[in-house]
């Protein structure tokens, strides 16, 4: 496999591309292109955004065929159901982040699962009965900002005003999403042309999940937002032709930084984000040295700095850094980073 970043077009169906759109505790997402397939990983951006940031890489947002979540944290998902709606796309998540997402939305209804299922039926019910009258076709994405759940369950309430009476129940439900599939840990699966492996990942949330992605004979590796690396993650990142990997904090920059002291306890923890120097110790001891890139993620812009980052994992890296390994980049919360194709 030969990795390039601007090589001469050639074969356009054996094409991996890896583009990171954002990445960082203001918004994520990635898209992952194998063979004919296109992937948004996570969904932390406005529909604007995402839509603007995309077209900037020269990917058409009209192309992607799924979104697949890792988390319920905002920064991961804030844009989902706007994003989906638009382009009438399902969205994959495992059970627990869809029904921990589905509670964030609708925090007042405290709905039992039984009442949640109900719902799920009478929604699937309602779209069939849909399916002759395409109701709205794109829906406006008024915000640049991550959407808070309250800011998009106002949103969602805006647009129902000029509505006709006989509006669809969807543009009232601040959940409806055009299609759902799950997905478990532990159990790998295929959306087209690209096979997904998800796992376990130490964070709090719900249900958190990792991804090792292979397409074309190309395996990319995507980790962030997790405390350590458990022996279950340890096991996952190997064989790698790329590897994202988070990078959060400096750990003497977040103990004498501004958050208060509950907050660093929680980045720190078990089950937090991980630190500099716990991705560097990954790198230098267990990492096999296999990636031709290793790309630093979800880098705290309070509690870290780019070049603290990029030292400390290149001291890690010291002596596997070659012509063809272990190309080191940083992924930024505000820019897109340049697409990786691997052909
Ligand atoms: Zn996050
Ligand atoms: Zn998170």
């Amino acid at each position: 496999m030969c990795p390039t970043m601007h090589s001469p077009t050639r074969y356009a169906r054996s094409m991996v591309r890896f583009t990171v759109l954002a990445s960082g505790s203001k918004g994520n997402a990635t898209v992952v292109t194998g063979g004919r397939t296109r992937i948004l990983v996570d969904c932390g951006l406005s529909c604007r955004e995402l839509f603007r940031r995309m077209r900037q890489v020269g990917e058409e947002p009209e192309t992607l065929d799924a979104i697949l979540i890792t988390h319920e944290h905002s920064d991961h998902v804030g844009g989902v159901a706007v994003t989906a709606r638009k382009l009438g796309i399902p969205v994959y998540f495992t059970e627990g982040t869809h029904r921990a997402w589905m509670r964030w939305l609708s925090p007042r209804r405290q709905m039992t699962y039984a009442q949640w299922l109900e719902q799920i039926r009478r929604q699937a019910a309602e779209r069939q009965a849909e399916t002759d009258n395409p109701a709205e076709e794109g829906e406006p994405d008024e915000s640049d900002l991550v959407l808070d759940s309250s800011a998009e369950a106002a949103e969602s309430a805006k647009q129902d005003e000029p509505a006709e009476p006989e509006e669809p129940a969807k543009a009232k439900e601040p959940t409806w999403l055009p299609a759902v599939e799950y997905f478990a840990a532990g159990e790998a699966f295929e959306i087209g042309d690209i096979r997904i492996s998800p796992f376990t990942t130490p964070h709090d949330a719900a249900d958190p999940v990792g991804f090792v992605f292979a397409a074309e004979g190309v395996r990319m590796g995507f980790v962030t937002d997790l405390g350590y690396i458990s022996p279950n993650v340890k096991a996952q990142l190997k064989d790698l032709d790329l590897l994202l990997l988070e990078s959060n904090h400096d750990l003497e920059m977040l103990r004498d930084g501004p958050y208060p002291w509950s907050v660093k306890q929680r980045v720190m923890s078990r089950v937090g984000h991980l630190s500099n120097e716990a991705a560097a110790s990954f790198l230098e001891e267990d990492y096999d040295g296999q990636a031709a890139y290793v790309i630093l993620a979800h880098l705290s812009e309070s509690n870290n700095l780019p070049e603290l980052a990029r030292v400390t994992a290149e001291r890690a890296l010291n002596g596997r850094a070659s012509l063809l390994a272990n190309m080191l980049l940083l992924a930024t919360q505000h820019e897109p980073l340049s697409s990786i194709t691997f052909r």
